[in-house]
C-alpha cells in the first residue's frame, strides 16, 4: 500500500522567534490547523496505471470542488486511536469493519477524507463493478474514512468511451457523503436530508439542492419542489443513493451511465447537496445541466410520453459506515 496524493498537509507550526541572549524564546505565531478539504488516496494492493490516473483526476475535480467540511469538521488521530481504529476497520464486514485487510490509518491531521482504493479481478459478484462509500464517519455524520473498490476489468472500456472519470467521480461522491445513509444523519438527527427513504416517494429536501434545481431549465417546479426525487427502483445499491433517474436522466448522480458521447455533468444540485451535507464548495465549478426535456413527471403527463431512460445501470454496492470515529475513544 502506498500513499499517492494528498493535496494539502497541515501541521501544527511554531514559529520561533530569533532572540538575543537577554530575552527568552517567543512564539510569535501559531497557524491553526488547516481545514482545505483533501482527499488522501491509499492503495491497497498496486494500482493499475489507469485506475490510478483516473483516481487522479477524481480527487483533483472534487478537491477543486470541495474546499472544506463543516466547523469541526477537521480532526487528529492520535497514535492510538489510529491502531485502534485500524483495527476496527480491518475486521471482515461480518465481523462489523470494513474489510480492509491490509489498511493502516496514519495519526496525524485529518483535514479531509482519507480513501482506501482498489481496482481489482472480482468484487464479490460478477454482476459488480464497484464498491464504495464511507467506512467510518465523524462525530456529525460526515466520513472520514472511505472504501474504493473497482473491476480492473471495466477501467479499458470506460476509459475508450471517455467515461471512466466521470464515473470514478461518481463513485468518490458517494465515499464523500452522497448515500442515503449519510443523508439520513446530516446536519443532524432531527432533519435528515432524505425522507421517504425506501417507499416510491423517496426524496432530498436539502435546501441548497433545491435552489439549484429550481435553476434548472426547462423550469419545472414540481421537479425540485418541495423535495427533489431520489431513485425509487434498482433496490440496494441504487435506491435512495441517487437522484431519479426517470426525472434527471444524464446528471452525473443518478444511478445510470449515458450512452458513449453523452455528457453526464456534475450539476448545481449535487454540488448543492454537498452544501447540504455542510461541505463548502466552490459553486463555479458546476456543470450546465438542463432537464431532459419529457423527463419529468408533469411535462410527461402533458405530453402524454414516458419518461426517457435509457441508461444503463450502474451495477455498484455503497458501503456504509461501521462507526464513528470519537478522538481519544475506542471504536
Ligand atoms: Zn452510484
Amino acid at each position: 500500500m502506498r500513499p499517492i496524493r494528498l493535496f494539502t498537509l497541515c501541521s501544527l507550526m511554531a514559529l520561533v522567534a530569533a532572540c538575543s541572549s537577554s530575552s527568552p524564546t517567543t512564539i510569535i505565531n501559531t497557524p491553526p490547523v488547516s481545514t482545505r478539504f483533501t482527499i488522501q488516496v491509499m492503495y491497497l494492493s498496486t494500482p493499475s496505471a489507469a485506475f490510478q490516473v483516473a483516481m487522479d483526476s477524481a480527487v483533483k475535480r472534487l478537491t477543486a470542488i470541495v474546499t472544506s467540511g463543516p466547523a469541526g469538521y477537521a480532526t487528529t488521530m492520535s497514535t492510538a486511536d489510529a491502531a485502534n481504529y485500524t483495527t476496527l476497520i480491518r475486521k471482515t464486514t461480518a465481523n462489523g469493519g470494513c474489510g480492509l485487510g491490509n489498511a493502516t490509518l496514519s495519526s496525524g491531521a485529518y483535514p479531509g477524507i482519507v480513501i482506501f482504493a482498489q481496482d481489482t479481478a472480482t468484487l464479490g459478484s460478477s454482476l459488480i463493478i464497484a464498491q464504495a462509500g464511507p467506512c467510518l464517519v465523524r462525530n456529525g455524520g460526515l466520513p472520514i474514512v472511505a472504501s474504493m473498490r473497482f473491476r480492473t476489468d471495466y477501467l479499458a472500456p470506460l476509459a475508450s468511451n471517455n467515461q471512466l472519470v466521470d464515473v470514478m467521480t461518481h463513485e468518490m461522491l458517494h465515499t464523500l457523503g452522497f448515500n442515503s445513509t449519510v443523508f439520513g444523519t446530516r446536519p443532524d438527527s432531527i432533519t435528515p436530508l432524505i425522507t421517504g427513504a425506501g417507499t416510491n416517494a423517496t426524496a432530498f429536501r436539502g435546501a441548497n439542492a433545491k435552489i439549484a434545481c429550481l435553476t434548472f431549465s426547462p423550469t419545472v417546479t414540481a421537479t425540485c419542489s418541495p423535495t427533489i426525487p431520489l431513485e425509487n427502483t434498482g433496490g440496494g445499491g441504487t435506491a435512495d443513493d441517487h437522484w431519479r433517474e426517470s426525472i434527471f436522466k444524464t446528471e452525473l448522480m443518478t444511478g445510470t451511465i449515458e450512452a458513449k458521447g453523452v455528457r453526464m455533468p456534475l450539476s448545481a444540485m449535487t454540488l448543492g447537496a454537498l452544501a447540504d451535507l455542510g461541505y463548502t464548495v466552490t459553486a463555479s465549478l458546476a456543470e450546465p445541466f438542463t432537464l431532459p426535456v419529457g423527463s419529468s413527471p408533469l411535462m410527461n403527463l402533458l405530453a402524454g410520453d414516458v419518461p426517457a431512460n435509457s441508461g444503463t445501470p450502474i451495477p455498484e454496492t455503497i458501503m456504509r459506515a461501521v462507526g464513528v470515529f470519537r478522538p481519544g475513544q475506542q471504536p
